[in-house]
């Protein structure tokens, strides 16, 4: 793994045309910490991803790894140092597992096929599905497909690693491995953002649990400060709701 960086978002803003979804987001992870953010749908968190590593660039507002501004980085190479996880796993139907990892291995990392064929295999291993090199993705679960999307990612070596409700499209009794993957890769040092509606696992792995609501983070702190003592009503009201 690279070394994992800090992370941080000071007072960002983003609109859509007039709708202002992003009002003012701070946030700040340690290096190699994980915070979990959570709150109701519509609130900001996919934007905020998507601002971290540059699909979309806030109107106001700055984004620093280990303390140093990212805004002003070329966003191809930005991507490369972080990585993003989806809810639909974006592989491609028509290549096995192992080109699905190792095309962007050689198109943007310019590694000879041999190499990234390696690094496809070792990252393949590491989440398990070492035998499934050569099968189609739709020969795969969803869980198992969603592993191939983290190994392809982790393939990049990123410093960061962003998730976005990476189980809510998978059936239940396989949102187990994908939960358990993403908590070895935290208690492992990578510094990872995790959107998601699994409260266990907020509870269990974040270091940092960030509610968003209305486009602000609105109360952060640690797991047990924001399961049992939550300050904002607004809070309490949605934990009411999801516990
Ligand atoms: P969440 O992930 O918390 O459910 P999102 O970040 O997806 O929230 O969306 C926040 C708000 O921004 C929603 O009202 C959504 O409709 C709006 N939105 C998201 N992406 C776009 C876009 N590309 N164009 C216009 N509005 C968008
Ligand atoms: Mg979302």
């Amino acid at each position: 793994m690279s070394e994992s960086v800090s992370l941080s978002l000071r007072d960002v803003h983003l609109a859509f045309g007039h709708h202002r979804v992003l009002r003012g987001v701070d946030l700040d992870v340690a290096q190699g910490a994980t915070a979990c953010v959570i709150g109701p749908s519509g609130s900001g968190k996919s934007t905020l991803l998507r601002t971290v590593n540059r699909l979309l660039e806030p109107d106001r507002g700055d984004v620093l790894l280990d303390g140093r501004s990212v805004l002003g980085d070329d966003p191809d190479a930005l991507r490369q140092r972080i990585g993003m996880v989806f809810q639909q796993f974006n592989l491609f139907p028509h290549m096995s597992v192992l080109r699905n990892i190792t095309l962007a291995l050689r198109r943007i990392r310019k590694l000879g096929e041999d190499e990234a064929a390696a690094l496809a295999r070792e990252h393949l291993d590491r989440v398990g599905l070492a035998a499934k090199a050569d099968a189609r993705p739709a020969h795969l679960s969803g869980g198992q497909q969603q592993r191939v999307a983290i190994a392809r990612a982790l393939a990049m070596q990123p410093q960061v690693m962003l998730f976005d409700e990476a189980t809510s499209a998978l059936d239940p009794e396989l949102v187990k491995g994908v939960l358990a993957l993403m908590a070895d890769l935290s208690s492992q040092g990578m510094t990872m953002v995790v959107v998601t509606h699994e409260m266990g696992f907020a509870r269990e792995v974040a270091d940092t649990v960030a509610f968003m609501d209305a486009g602000v983070v609105l109360e952060a702190g640690e797991p047990a400060a924001i399961f049992e003592s939550a300050q904002h009503p607004r809070l309490r009201r949605f934990l009411s709701q999801v516990l």
